[in-house]
């Protein structure tokens, strides 16, 4: 009799488990853009060029040092307001670029809560989704964005995002650079099968970091691309339509053995 009971009981976790996730089905053909370190070239090329396809996506802010007061590298706050304001998503990359494991949990918390309450006092929008700086990242760090209500958190890994199997903190992505043009038309191709398509990108171009610029050329063509072939291109806190984030952290265990980094 014990062991009937037990069959159900686990007959029943296994039923109500990752199998009933997704809120939605996901399209396929779906994309997430998303942008780092609030370069200068953000809210001058790209946000523009954005808005002339009618795409959604994200911007993870963070005050790169050392040189973030510099307006012809990088956003000042009143630019971020103004992607906010143009249907952007502002999020949260830290203050300083800082990782969560180089930091103690009160550091890594005063690092989220500067971003916050900066777009608190700009009436942004309250941050939803956070990027790892340098995807550095830690069980801790997933339980702080948990605590304070975060729904998404992305990081690298180089494959789609598959609700069912993906934590929603730890949402794998592609980075894009001005050489891997082929591994980046390739990503595009699996936006399919309930998977989502996540992209990292920094500067279009990036002045201060070459190693993760984009040529606005480039950059253009890839959404003319995507354009022509009817993707939906959308921010990361729009998952949420697709994703019951809320459910997804209650029932998902984090797997930090996977490839997270790009
Ligand atoms: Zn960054």
């Amino acid at each position: 009799m014990k062991i009937v009971t037990l069959l159900l009981f686990v007959l029943f976790f296994y039923n109500s488990s990752s199998a009933k996730l997704p809120k939605t089905t996901i399209p396929d053909k779906l994309v997430v853009l998303t942008f780092d370190d609030a370069t200068a070239s953000q809210y001058s090329i790209v946000a523009p060029l954005l808005k002339k396809f009618g795409f959604g996506a994200t911007f993870f802010i963070c005050e790169f040092p050392p040189n973030f007061a510099d307006t012809s590298k990088y956003m000042n706050w009143r630019q971020i307001k103004q992607l906010d304001l143009m249907g952007f998503e502002i999020a949260n990359h830290t203050r300083l670029h800082k990782g969560p494991t180089k930091l103690t949990a009160d550091q890594f918390k005063a690092e989220l809560e500067y971003i916050e309450n900066k777009c608190d006092s700009m009436k942004i929008p309250h941050p939803v989704t956070f990027a790892y700086p340098g995807y550095d990242l830690n069980i801790q760090a997933i339980e702080a964005l948990r605590k304070k209500g975060y729904l998404f958190a992305r990081a690298g890994g180089g494959r789609p995002y598959d609700p069912l199997v993906d934590h929603p903190m730890l949402i794998p992505s592609w980075a894009m650079n001005s050489e891997n043009k082929a591994l980046v038309m390739e990503s595009f191709a699996e936006a399919k099968e309930g998977k989502v398509v996540v992209l990292t990108i920094h500067g279009v171009p990036d002045i201060e970091h070459p190693w993760v610029n984009t040529p606005p050329e480039l950059f253009a063509s890839y959404l003319q691309y995507l354009s022509d072939n009817h993707f939906k291109v959308i921010a990361l806190r729009d998952l949420s339509k697709y994703v019951d984030s809320k459910k997804a952290l209650e029932q998902m265990v984090p797997d930090l053995s996977k490839k997270l980094k790009n």
